[in-house]
């Protein structure tokens, strides 16, 4: 929540503010998300209009996941930047427009907005590497440490051979 009350109503006058918050629950997706408490550096720039204020933002966070073909943890930065007008509330109760951010008691609930941003700029499927090979279908192994693993002959023909002496070895006694 942000205080607006020292923006003052005066359309075109201007805030700049600079804050860190902890990252509320679910900033993210399943996948990828800034942790809860986290910090998340805000730059805000407040201006008043008519009807409103208007936010622009930049937030930078840090992020936690893990690859979607391997597994690994990720750890990443995002920076993200979002715009949005709150309407004063004075006009009585809202009409049933969802798509309106309203101000309450010229306090601006930055979260929604936050939330949005962040879960549109992150990918669908986060990945380690661009090129990741994840997991073999048939082993689950980790193709990045053994890329070039196969399962197609099951036992090497030299080792065979090996095999076939130590099974048809007499016993030793
Ligand atoms: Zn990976
Ligand atoms: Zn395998």
């Amino acid at each position: 929540m942000l205080d607006t009350r020292e923006l003052g109503r005066r359309p075109g006058s201007q805030r700049e503010v600079s804050r860190s918050v902890p990252a509320p629950a679910d900033l993210g997706i399943e996948v990828l998300a800034v942790p809860e408490g986290a910090q998340v550096d805000l730059d805000l720039r407040l201006e008043a209009v008519m009807e409103g204020v208007l936010v622009t933002g930049t937030a930078t966070a840090g992020l936690e996941g893990e690859c979607a073909r391997c597994l690994d943890p990720i750890t990443d930065q995002i920076e993200v930047t979002f715009q949005e007008l709150f309407v004063y509330d004075d006009h009585g109760p809202p009409e049933e427009d969802d798509e309106v951010s309203m101000l309450e008691d010229d306090l601006l609930d930055l979260e929604p907005l936050l939330r949005d941003a962040v879960v549109l700029a992150l990918p669908f499927q986060p990945l380690c590497g661009d090129d990741c090979p994840g997991l073999c279908t048939e082993c689950g192994a980790r193709l990045a440490d053994d890329p070039d693993h196969t399962h197609e002959a099951a036992i090497d023909p030299r080792w065979a051979g090996l095999t076939a002496l130590t099974t048809e070895a007499p016993p030793e006694d």
